[in-house]
This record gives C-alpha cells, structure tokens and sequence, in this order.
C-alpha cells in the first residue's frame, strides 16, 4: 500500500503515537487532533495590469493553551489548508518543547511569489493582514516568515496592521527588519539552533564535527545559513547544497564564501563553478555523515529511506520524514533530530523579538545567542533523556515531553 502524504494525517499519526504512550485521556486526545480555529478567505488583489486577482489565504490558529498562537506564514503555490493545519500542529509541539509561553498557528496563501511584481507581493501581503487583522495580535496570534516570506513582508504587513489599529504595535508580527523592532540574530536563528543540537549530539556520542561530512537540502534563509554556520562554527565539509532548481556537489566542500554570493547573484545555484550537478533526490542519499534537510515536507519517504546513508539527520525543515521512513531510519540506527526541535530556534528568537518589543528594550546578538544556546540545549536534553527513559525515538521523545505541557495547560484551564 502506498504510504499516505498527508502531512495533516501524518501529524495526526505522531500525535496517536505519544497519546497512547502518555496514556492520554481520550477527551484530551480527541481536543488536541484538530484545531481549535481556522480562517479561510479571499484575497482580491489589483495587478499591475489593472485586472484584480482572488488569492486564497488561510490561518489555522492550532491551539493556544500555553499562550498567544505563533507561527509563520507561506507563499506556495501548492499550498493547502492539510498542509497547513499539520503545520500549525507542529508549531503547538514546538514551542511547547522549548517551553516558550506560546501556542501554534501557522497560515498560508496559494500563490508563487516568483510570478508577481514587488508591487503585486506587497498588496498581496497587505491584503493578508486585512483578512486577519481582527484576528491577529501580541495576545491572541503572532505571525511571522515561512517559506516564501521575509522580513520586508512582515514590514508590509506589520504596517497595514498599524493602520488598522491606529496605533504602533510591533509585537503583532515577528521576523520584522531590525529598523522596525526586529530582532538582533532573527535571520540566522533557525540554522543557529539546529547546529546548536547538532554539536550537543556530536558531544553525546563523543565525536568531532571538524572534517565531517554534510550534505544540505534547500537554499533559502534556513539552509544558506546552516552551510554558513556549519562550516564557520565546526569546520564541517559541506559537499552538497540545493535550492528549488537542484544541487550542486563537491568532494571537496563548497565554501559558503563563494556559494551564498553566487545564489544570492543568479537566484539559484545552478551552474556553480567547480561543482557537479546532483538531484535533489541524489544529494539526500549521498553518503555523508549529516544530512539536513531545510527545505519542505515529505522529502524522506518509505520510497528512499532504505538508501538514506547519513548517520545523523538533523531536520531543519518542517515535516521532511513520513512515518514509514522514520521507522526505517531508526531500525538502521540512523540518530534524527526531530524537526520540531531541530528547528525551532526561529521561534525561540520570535519570542524574544516579542519580549523585547513589549519592553521596548533591545539586546545585542551575542545575548540573543546566548538565550537561544541555553533553551535549545536545554530542550535537546529534555528529549534525550525522555527518550532514554522511555526506550523510544526522538521524535516520539519530542511528543511526549511537548504534548504532556500542553495537555497539562488544556486541563488547567478546565478546557477538557
Ligand atoms: N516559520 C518558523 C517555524 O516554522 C518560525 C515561526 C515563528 O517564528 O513564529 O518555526
């Protein structure tokens, strides 16, 4: 039987898992599969051809017991409210395994940023926030960047609140530019704390990242700056990286000084010099000893996980192994950071920005390194040891230590 891709299925999936480990009253379980909220509407956007466009946008406000909802929002083309859902799932899992005080949501719009103007992309953000400005705020829902989304429109967006609201509130949204209340060490954070549980993974097992070998999928903030960090904090030989368009490869390492450049100059890496052309499918199984991958879902499958050769898979993106592919994984003795911890220093880092916009009081990058590093180690072995003393997997580890907080707060407040 084919395997279901469902990524809204599959997060349902992980959650039955880590309930009937929990012994998780079945009221409670049945609250926490489905969402709590969600907004689907229309877009109409004028183009630059005086023709109006309707975009569909969606917000799926998860759970949010243990505080606001937060999570980032996506342009894709392929976007759909399952997607969607599963995402603002994980993000609940999340920030509740980092034990930051914020639930999860996540939203979306179906649209390729790369086929419309500034002008047109900048309207279309506006529009989002007018859709959900009602809706959004530092104490209900906090948006941030996903896939497709920067900090200049989080800039747009940020603004048209402020319209809304007549007053300045820059805790609405986080993944601002530093101009407009961002915070220091926000873009890199993501890849921050992955390499973070990556060098507290290399301390357990007793080995030296120097010289090892590392192959990234995906390009865009979270990957171009795990290559940067990887070969800057460890010395890790970085042989293969991709973008949307395919990868490149070299025995020899890429070097980030050359390649961040060049992707940044051409919009993809296609045509480095000295390198060869590899798929993305290639470079998942090349054998390296840490694979990442930073780009989208369902990249690991039961299709190619037997081929998988990389000791450790540190998930930097969201949702990237299907169930099947995990199990195969962890027969092989494969050592996955599960991606709702590998990844979260993007929301550690908004959660900061959030603090410091409420207290209008800015810090420097080295204390928010300093912050990220301590919560993040803290989490990873949060996870260890749950998954030492439980006999399980990370990921299942990740659960049960998440979904145990939240189910926690969901009772206090007498919800279930
Ligand atoms: N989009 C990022 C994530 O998936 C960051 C979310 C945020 O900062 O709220 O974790």
């Amino acid at each position: 039987m084919s395997e279901n891709l469902n990524p809204f299925a599959i997060a349902q999936a992980q959650l039955d898992e880590a309930a009937a480990i929990l012994q998780l009253d079945p009221d409670m379980h049945a609250f926490l599969r489905e969402p709590m909220r969600e907004f689907h509407f229309s877009i109409p956007v004028r183009m630059d051809d005086d023709s109006t466009k309707t975009f569909r946008g969606y917000r799926v406000q998860y759970n949010d017991a243990r505080g606001p909802a937060k999570g980032g929002i996506r342009f894709h083309p392929d976007e759909t409210i399952d997607t969607i859902r599963a995402l603002a799932a994980w993000m609940t899992w999340k920030a509740s395994v980092l034990d930051i005080p914020l639930g999860g949501g996540k939203g979306g719009i179906i649209c390729n940023p790369r086929e419309l103007s500034r002008g047109e992309l900048e309207r279309l953000s506006r529009g989002y926030m007018r859709a959900m400005a009602r809706y959004v705020g530092g104490t209900q829902d906090v948006p941030a960047p996903d896939v497709n989304t920067n900090p200049q429109i989080m800039a747009w967006m940020l603004d048209e609140y402020e319209l809304i609201v007549g007053h300045r509130e820059p805790g609405v949204i986080t993944g601002k530019p530093i101009e407009l209340g961002g915070s220091q060490g926000r873009g890199p954070a993501t890849a921050l704390g992955g390499l973070i549980t990556i060098r507290e993974t290399a301390k357990l097992k007793g080995m030296d990242l120097k010289g090892m070998t590392c192959a990234i999928q995906g390009y865009g903030n979270v990957g171009s700056n795990a290559h940067q960090l990887a070969h800057d904090m460890f010395g890790l030989n970085v042989v293969a990286i991709s973008d949307e368009f395919g990868g490149i490869y070299n025995v020899n390492g890429l070097d980030p000084a050359q390649t961040l450049p060049y992707s940044r100059r051409n919009g993809s890496l296609k045509g480095f010099p000295g390198s060869d052309v590899i798929s993305n499918s290639d470079l998942l199984e090349l054998d390296v000893d840490i694979l990442i991958p930073a780009a989208i879902e369902n990249q690991l499958t039961s299709a190619n996980a037997d081929r998988i050769k990389a000791k450790i898979i540190a998930e930097l993106a969201n949702g990237p192994t299907t169930p099947d592919a995990d199990n195969i994984l962890n027969a092989k003795g494969c050592y996955i950071i599960p991606d709702f911890l590998c990844n979260a220093g993007g929301v550690t880092v908004s959660y900061f920005e959030m603090v410091q916009n409420s207290y209008q009081f800015y810090w420097d990058e080295v204390l928010v390194q300093q912050r990220l590093d301590q919560k993040m180690t803290l989490a990873f072995h949060a996870v260890h040891n749950m998954a030492q003393a439980k006999n399980v997997d990370n990921r299942v580890a990740a659960y049960l230590v998440a979904v145990d907080r939240v189910a926690q707060a969901v009772r206090l407040r007498g919800w279930v």
